[in-house]
């Protein structure tokens, strides 16, 4: 206890930074956690894949056409923006790439044709920030609405998996930023909506208190399970790198970026999946088919 006269020495404790994604590369696997955030320099990646080159571009092109004039955020505009964003790394030949941009042109077009352009979303791609009592959690929102009073997280899927509530429901990075859009704009923020550009469907999520908390309490879990890892690596040798960052082989093996310097990954998915492995299967192509 201090007396008076006395200085309390405490030093609080740091936090540790943290993003939604970086919290579930550790949960995925803290071997690949550790060549994406520890080791360096960083190991060599496997090829590009293409669901990234259409995920990049789609999101790119989205947040341009929110910077765009109001009167000028038009389908044929969105089109224009996911050609100019397109980068072809990761397909089967120059054809596919031709292909795959084409349907992600439809995709966005026929995405915002149904956006009222003049609702002014509070945010696009916007970083916001929270802390707990162990981390300093930050991410970036693909869009924040403002409904009214309250604040809607709005996330873009583009990959091949059909979604459920079950994603938005359990989705910690949507928990997170749903508290962190409340904490830093102030308002209450409890829904959180998966569009997902490929069928066209929109999977909502309403927050209660409580699962917010409990997203927040398995955030701060999973953190503080990194942070020891850092922290009995600190300045340490090879071995204990191995056992503070052990591989978790599984079917996610098939995906990793650093399946060519892991034996153990390498022992349940011998070879990576091919680069256009991830596209999704099926684009809605009539608006008819699309469930609201
Ligand atoms: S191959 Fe599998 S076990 Fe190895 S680092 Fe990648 S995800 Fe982890």
């Amino acid at each position: 206890m201090t007396t008076q006269g006395e200085f309390d020495l405490a030093v609080p404790a740091r936090l540790f930074s943290a993003t939604p994604s970086r919290l579930m590369s550790w949960l995925d696997c803290p071997r690949r956690y550790r060549f994406v955030y520890v080791d360096r320099p960083v190991p060599p990646k496997g090829p590009p894949w293409a669901h990234n080159s259409v995920g990049s571009a789609v999101h790119a092109a989205l947040a341009a056409w929110w910077q765009l004039e109001a009167r000028d955020r038009t389908p044929a505009a969105a089109a224009r923006l996911v050609r100019e964003k397109w980068v072809p790394l990761g397909f089967r030949d120059d054809a596919d790439a031709v292909a795959w941009r084409d349907r992600a042109t439809e995709m966005v077009e026929r995405y915002v044709g149904r956006l009222d352009p003049y609702d002014e979303p509070l945010g696009v791609e916007r970083t916001v920030a929270v802390k707990t009592s162990r981390l300093a959690l930050s991410g970036r929102i693909d869009r924040l609405d403002r409904r009214g009073d309250e604040l809607v997280v709005v996330d873009y899927k583009t990959g091949r998996h059909v979604l459920t509530t079950d994603d938005a429901r359990g989705s910690m990075a949507l928990a997170v930023y749903a508290v962190a859009a409340a904490r830093t704009m102030r308002l209450p923020c409890a829904r959180v909506e998966l569009h997902h550009l490929p069928s066209g469907e929109v999977i909502v999520w309403e927050h209660s208190e409580s699962s917010l908390e409990r997203q927040l309490a398995r955030a701060d879990d999973i953190g503080a399970e990194a942070a020891s890892a850092h922290a009995a690596v600190a300045g340490a040798d090879p071995d204990a790198l191995e056992t503070a960052f052990p591989p978790r082989p599984g079917p996610q093996c098939g995906w990793c970026d650093y399946l060519a310097h892991c034996t153990a990954g390498q022992a349940v998915a011998p070879t990576r999946h091919l680069p256009w492995a991830g596209l999704p299967l099926e684009i809605v192509s009539s608006v008819d088919d699309v469930v609201d």
